[in-house]
């Protein structure tokens, strides 16, 4: 399978639909999240910084997370494809992806775009405060998301949009539904 960056919002579902994708292609998968969640978890050096900035809701900086994610899929098999879960965030960040990739002879592949309307965010969010307990699922920190995603991540769409790679799915109140488009439109590539 190509390289696929998942993209959108806190609660969007990048990373479900990633679990979807990766059992039914077989790929890599990198959760940006995760790693940083693995990291404070450590208590490593990564770890300090990022609990700060993400209990805030704020963007861990740019080239910390660049390093990270090239260390992160350096340590993945080549060849099967991976897919990029919570990277890029800014534009910075996906001008970065496309560097390392192209040194490595690899390109960005596809980006699926999740639009999911702000309330059923939000219910997402809140919910899985109550299952998962992660610190940023509060009320405030996840306002504080919300809005560094409409300045720092949303308006990567449109550089998405620019490289030819953009592909939109719009969620209408099933995830069988939404699963079911995502998987047409990735069936075509295969
Ligand atoms: P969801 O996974 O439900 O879509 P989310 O996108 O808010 O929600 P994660 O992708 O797990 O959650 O990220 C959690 C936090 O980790 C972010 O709010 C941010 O602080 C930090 N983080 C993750 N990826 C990056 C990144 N690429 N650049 C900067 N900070 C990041
Ligand atoms: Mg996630």
């Amino acid at each position: 399978m190509k390289n696929i960056i998942i993209f959108g919002a806190p609660g969007s579902g990048k990373g479900t639909y990633s679990d979807e994708i990766v059992n039914r292609y077989g790929m890599g998968h990198i959760s940006t999240g995760d790693v940083l969640r693995g990291e404070i978890k450590q208590g490593s050096e990564i770890g300090k910084i990022a609990k700060e900035l993400i209990d805030k809701g704020q963007l861990i900086p740019d080239d910390l997370m660049v390093q990270i994610l090239a260390k992160t899929y350096d340590a993945l098999p080549q060849g099967r494809g991976v897919i990029f879960d919570g990277f890029p965030r800014t534009i910075a960040q996906a001008e970065a992806l496309k560097q390392m990739l192209q040194e490595r002879g690899h390109d960005m592949g596809v980006m699926v775009e999740l639009i999911v309307d702000e309330e059923t965010l939000m219910e997402r969010l809140l919910r899985r405060a109550q299952i998962e307990g992660r610190a940023d699922d509060n009320a405030e920190t996840i306002k504080k998301r919300f809005e560094v995603y409409h300045s720092q991540t949303e308006p990567l769409a449109a550089w998405f949009e620019k490289e030819g790679i953009r592909h939109t799915f719009t969620w209408e109140g099933s995830k069988e539904k939404m699963l079911a488009n995502i998987f047409a439109f990735l069936d075509t590539l295969k």
